[in-house]
Parts: structure tokens; sequence; C-alpha cells
């Protein structure tokens, strides 16, 4: 098997979870993957890059690797365009003139969340943040520089077993307080880095370009999304006692980054390709947290 597919950013969330399933997947008929992470390259070193591709010569590249910190980009929005513009830029150009293709994963935070309907893929980008811009920086690197063999999925409010993520951190936090107060004006759809993993394989294997949007089905604000994983994880036991839950406003919980308040994606191009629907969110946070229940 000579087809090599590299996956950038295997420590992160998404390669991890993509690592898990990469042995059941189709792909892992055709193409050997090959992995790293920022401790073997870092991306946002050009040469490095660019020898390590040269060495490698990978036909597929996953970059699931980013600058992922949202808050922080606000202070230092030179790091957050360095590793989610520069990086993609680095790599499009090498995949441009070795004929290879790149997966991107994007965000819902490229949006304004003024909208009051589902975003599709040709809506509008007005990124309200520093994180948000950087990774509309990066789609449209992508966009100018390998339009015919890159496709770009936009995802939003990742979480899964691993990594940081609002679960996690909920988890964690209902565990130590006697009460947590969650945003309940804003408004999206949680994505399960499982179900995401899927999606990259299924549009690898249609050799499918352009902008895809994928989430999981429904619609919740943080504040719901919370009452659901205090639920099911004190069903699981993974937490032994309910707290109060409160209603917050955004303006009664200020961010560095503004968010946007409403951010659920239009998926039906995705499905069309896909021939199937989304399983709700609510079973897919079922998954993650018997998945947590077994760590
Ligand atoms: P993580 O932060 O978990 O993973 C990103 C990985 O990239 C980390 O292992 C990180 O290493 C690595 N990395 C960062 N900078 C570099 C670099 N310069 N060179 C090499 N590797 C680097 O992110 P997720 O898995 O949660 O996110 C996957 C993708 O999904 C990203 O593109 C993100 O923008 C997007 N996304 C995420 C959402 C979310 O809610 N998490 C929502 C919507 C989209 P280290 O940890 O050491 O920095």
């Amino acid at each position: 098997m000579s087809n090599k597919l590299l996956l950038t950013g295997a420590a992160g969330q998404l390669g991890t979870t993509i690592q898990l399933h990469w042995p059941q997947s189709a792909l892992a008929n055709s193409y050997q993957l090959h992995c790293c992470d920022v401790s073997e390259l870092d991306l946002t070193d050009k040469e490095a890059t660019e020898a390590y591709l040269d060495a490698l010569a990978p036909d597929i590249v996953i970059n699931a690797a980013a600058y992922t910190a949202v808050d922080q980009a606000e202070q230092e929005p030179e790091l957050a365009f360095e590793g989610n513009e520069k990086v993609v830029q680095h790599l499009a150009n090498w995949c441009r003139f070795h004929e290879s293709k790149l997966i991107q994963i994007s965000t819902d935070f490229v949006f304004s969340g003024t909208a009051d309907s589902p975003y599709g893929p040709e809506a509008k980008a007005e990124p309200l943040s520093v994180y948000g811009s950087s990774k509309r920086a990066g789609e449209k690197q992508l966009l100018n520089l390998l339009p015919d063999r890159s496709a770009i999925i936009r995802t939003s409010w990742l979480y899964s077993e691993f990594g940081n993520n609002f679960v996690i951190t909920m988890l964690r936090l209902m565990a130590e307080k006697p009460e947590l107060g969650i945003v309940a004006d804003q408004i999206g759809s949680p994505t399960s880095a499982h179900s995401l993993a899927q999606v990259v394989f299924r549009i690898i294997e249609l050799e499918e370009i352009g902008i895809f949007h994928w989430s999981d089905g429904g619609q919740v604000s943080w504040y719901e999304f919370a009452e659901a994983i205090q639920a099911i994880s004190l069903e699981y036991g993974i937490l032994e006692t309910a707290i109060p839950l409160k209603r917050l406003t955004t303006a009664e919980y200020p961010t560095p980054a503004a968010r946007p308040a409403y951010s659920v994606m239009d998926l039906s191009k995705t499905l069309q390709l896909l021939k199937d629907d989304p399983l709700p969110w609510q079973e897919e946070l079922r998954k993650v947290i018997a998945a947590l229940r077994k760590h």
C-alpha cells in the first residue's frame, strides 16, 4: 500500500478520535496513516513543514491541528493567525505543487451569529473574534491556493471523551461547585468528535471538494446542553449529586472573545452527500458519557 495520509494535530481531541476510528474506516484499506503533532513538527515552521512533507510525500493531509485557545487569541492575535492561517498556507502550497489533497477543519465561529436561520456553507463569514478571523483567513488561503483539491469541514461545539471541551469542563465544575451559572442565550449545535471523524472519512472517500458543514442533529443553548450533561452523567454514575444550574445571559458571563449568539449550521449539502441524517445531539452525548464512564 503506497498511498499515504498524514493526520496533523494527531494528539488533539479530533486527531485522537480520528486515530481511534481509523482501523475500521474504509480508507484504512487504501491508505497508510501517518500521524504528527506539535512535539514532532511545529507546523508554523515553514521550512520544517516542507522538509517533513517532502520526506513523507503524503497523498492526503487532514489538518486537525489548530490554535484553539479562543479567549487567549484576543491577547495574541499573531500566534492565532500563525497557527490558523500560515499553517494552512504552508500545507496548501505544498499540496498544490505535489498534487496532494488537503482536508481542513474549520468552525462556526466564522459567523457573526446575527442570523435567525441556519448558516449555509456559502453564507457570509463575519467572524466576531480573533480566533474566528484567523480560522476564516485559513479557509481563504485554502480556497485561493487549492480550490480543486481541498475540502473545508466546518463544525461547532466539538466535544469527546478526550482533551479539553465543554463536556469535560462541566463534569469537573459540577463535581466541584455547589451551583453553576451557564449561558442560556447562545444557541448552537453540539458535535461529537466521533460523528465528525466519520464525516471526514466519508468526504475523503467520496473525493469531495468545497465547504461542508457538520454538527449533530438539533440545536440547544449552552445551559440546556449542561442540563443534559448533568442528567446523563447522574444516570451513568459519573456524577454523584445534582447541583442547581442557573441561566445566565451573555452579558452576565463576559469572555475576552465574543461568541456568536446563534451559530446553527445548515447541513443539507453534507446530508445530500452522506445520504444519512445526523443522530440527535442527545444520542451522541450519551455515547461520549458512556465512554467517559469506562475511562
Ligand atoms: P485541539 O486543541 O484539541 O487539537 C489541536 C491540536 O493541534 C493540538 O494537539 C495542538 O497541540 C496541535 N497544534 C497546535 N498548534 C500546532 C502547531 N503549530 N503545529 C502542530 N500542531 C499544533 O483542537 P480540537 O481537536 O478540538 O479541534 C480540531 C479542529 O476543529 C480545529 O481546527 C478547530 O479549530 C476546529 N473546531 C473546534 C471546535 C471546538 O469546539 N473545539 C469547534 C469548531 C471547530 P497543543 O495542544 O500542544 O497546542
